[in-house]
């Protein structure tokens, strides 16, 4: 079952690319020591020969052994995430390529806050964000002024947050330029109009203020500049900002129910707080659009304006997908009736599955090319999403999920670079002189636009060198991929046969189909009424399968996670459906405490790359989890009624 063209990308759940990884630590290790001997041959060493018998070496080095063999005696508790036995939460093994970069380059060091301290990767980084642009299906071609632009981030948490900055920014900044008294065409003479203008105007305005701004004199151009930034909302905060502009108000965030809860900190980081977050509820956990489609009626007819609306592919518990084309054409509705704001697409978990729906030139594939080899993948309403990616304004997708590299790697992503320059610390115009037109001479100095500062380089070398080792692509990176929706279908089947043989035992139900390669179980107790009682059943199955660093690891035969069904985030149809499914009464769920509000349900990630291997025990990995399931259900069971 697996692709041999995976067999030299990971170290593998037995080590068995051990010489390879090994040879690459070892001797770029060696190359980066040959570079130091390089620099300046003629200076003597620092360290003189003979120091290492030195009894004070001596006695540094035992103590740094000694704390690394603890150090490594500790982590052999660590969660066995490389392992086809772990099916938790969304990690897995690493890709060699990915590794081993970051392992070369850490040794120098390299800081991405700026081109000074990170002369190679930082153009690293930009090209990084090109690729993952092209895969997206957005213009990626540097040589062009609406080209997209991506950096990266410590994660998807910090990427979103980049969402809803360079959003706000982008909603304010025509109400700027108009109280500024900026002389430019298109600036709308209202402030409603102008907060509504939608990030495409915005966008083409501010870039249009740069062109004006930069053919003025020196002495005139600063004085502009002074009085734009006066009137940003940057500079004078949420409050004054509004208070200067009657006519507005805090605007919204609208966000489906299964949003990651990155989106909350996000609001609260930014002042906007949390209650102007409105979560949609979903339909099977998918973004209603009508339900959206409404509420932005409300806002039009109320006069709310709307920041941005929040699409998800591939949702953190669920992996389902948004109807991205449908919000999409909501979003062009509402902005064709006056209220602007932008689309940002959370596709932390699911982006890189963008990589099976294209082909090497970059182009779309036909819904039948990419389900060739798949039973249902992908929907048709899963390949509608997936071509509707390039009209959004702004995403988020994390090359240490889907893209299997170590963590401190997210990326955010914007569809047309010249809007970057708004989050800019200081004016967009170069320090010194002319303006800069390369793309890479604009964007290098990274830390005036990112939320952190210094930040690791070497990330940055191991996202650009995967990308290039296996390119994003179905045919390359797109082969991984397609190892999840695999191993996702082979879960499917060998779930109908443990229900079939647990119904003596237990009610089981996939609470809802999954559009990828995350599936969750809801198991009821047979003949059980009380959801305490049946939550507190699978908590106890969720211990069983958890990485206890009390006991060792190998007493855990496999691994899970598991996360809960709130009926707020479900919708009343699908809470109905799912405790009728589970043989529970339709009021079966009450805020009445003791667990009783929420389903608890195992979750399962599908991403291990040998997760199809025939090497687990008897009949596969997956065959042998659901083994191992019947009989923790068997042995807890047995345990409550002895209990009882
Ligand atoms: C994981 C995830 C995030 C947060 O990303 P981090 O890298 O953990 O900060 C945000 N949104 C979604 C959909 C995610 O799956």
């Amino acid at each position: 079952m697996n692709q041999p063209a995976l067999y030299p990308c990971f170290l593998g759940p037995y080590g068995e690319n051990d010489q390879l990884l090994e040879s690459l630590v070892v001797e770029f290790l060696r190359d980066h020591v040959y570079w130091r001997r390089n620099l300046h041959p003629e200076d003597l060493p620092a360290i003189p020969t003979g120091a290492n018998r030195r009894p004070d070496y001596i006695e540094f080095e035992s103590r740094l052994r000694r704390e690394l063999h603890l150090l490594s005696a500790a982590l052999k508790r660590s969660v066995p995430f490389h392992s086809p036995r772990y099916l938790g939460h969304m990690v897995s093994d690493l890709l060699i390529p990915g590794l081993a970069a970051q392992m070369l380059a850490l040794p120098y060091n390299p800081n991405n806050v700026s081109a000074d301290a990170a002369p190679i990767t930082i153009d690293l980084e930009l090209k990084a964000g090109l690729q993952l642009a092209a895969m997206l299906g957005w213009p990626a071609d540097p040589a062009h002024d609406d080209c997209a632009f991506g950096h990266l981030t410590s994660g998807g948490t910090l990427a979103n947050l980049q969402g809803l900055r360079l959003a706000l920014a982008l909603k304010a900044f025509p109400v700027a330029l108009r109280a500024a008294g900026v002389p430019l065409p298109g600036v709308p003479d209202e402030d409603w109009e102008a907060f509504n203008t939608g990030p495409a105007v915005a966008t083409a305005l501010f870039a249009a203020w740069c062109d004006w701004r930069d053919a003025l004199a020196p002495r005139e151009r600063q004085g502009w500049q002074r009085r734009v930034d006066a009137q940003r909302i940057e500079t004078l905060g949420l409050s004054d900002f509004l208070d200067r502009h009657p006519q507005l108000s805090t605007p919204c965030v609208f966000a489906p129910a299964t949003a990651h809860y990155s989106w909350s900190k996000g609001m609260k980081m930014l002042g906007l707080g949390r209650a102007q977050l409105a979560l949609i509820p979903g339909q099977a956990m998918r973004l209603d659009v009508d339900a959206l489609q409404e509420a932005l009626d409300d806002c039009l007819r109320l006069r709310q304006p709307v920041l941005m609306a929040v699409g998800v592919l591939g949702s953190t518990e669920f992996g389902t997908i948004d109807p991205l084309d449908r919000l999409a054409d909501a979003r062009d509705g509402m902005q064709a009736r006056g209220l602007g704001f932008s689309l940002h697409l959370d596709a932390a978990w699911g982006g890189y599955l963008a990589s099976l729906f294209r082909n090497a030139d970059g182009g779309l594939r036909t819904r039948d090319e990419v389900g060739a080899g798949f039973r249902e993948f992908p929907r048709p309403e899963v390949h509608r999403a997936f071509a509707a990616i390039p009209r959004m304004d702004s995403v988020t997708i994390d090359p240490h999920k889907l893209g299997y590299l170590p963590y401190g790697s997210g990326a955010f992503l914007c569809r047309d670079q010249r809007a970057i320059g708004l989050l800019a610390e200081d004016a967009d115009y170069v320090f010194d002189g002319a303006p800069a037109t390369d793309f890479f001479q604009r964007h290098r100095q990274l830390g005036r636009y990112i939320p952190e500062g210094s930040k690791p380089g070497a990330n940055a070398a191991a996202v650009y060198v995967t990308h290039r080792v296996l390119p994003l692509d179905h045919g390359n990176f797109g082969r991984l991929q397609a190892q999840g929706i695999l191993a996702a279908e082979a879960f499917m089947d060998e779930a109908r046969g443990f229900i079939a043989r647990i119904a003596p035992l237990a009610t089981v139900a996939v609470p809802f189909a999954p559009d990828c390669n995350l599936v969750c179980l809801a198991m009821n107790p047979q003949g059980n009424r009380d959801v305490a009682r049946m939550n507190r059943f699978m908590r106890g199955l969720h211990d069983a399968l958890r990485a206890s660093p009390e006991q060792p690891l190998q007493r855990g035969e496999y691994f899970g996670s598991m996360t809960t069904l709130r009926p707020e985030a479900m919708g009343a149809e699908d809470t109905a459906r799912v405790l009728a499914a589970l043989g529970l009464e339709a009021d079966a769920l009450d805020d009445g405490g003791e667990d009783r509000d929420r389903i608890v349900v195992l979750r399962h990630t599908l991403m291990n790359p040998f997760l199809l291997d025939a090497g687990g025990a008897g009949g596969g990995y997956l065959r042998g989890y659901f083994d191992y399931l019947e009989r923790l259900v068997g042995a807890a069971l047995a345990q409550e009624a002895r209990a009882a």
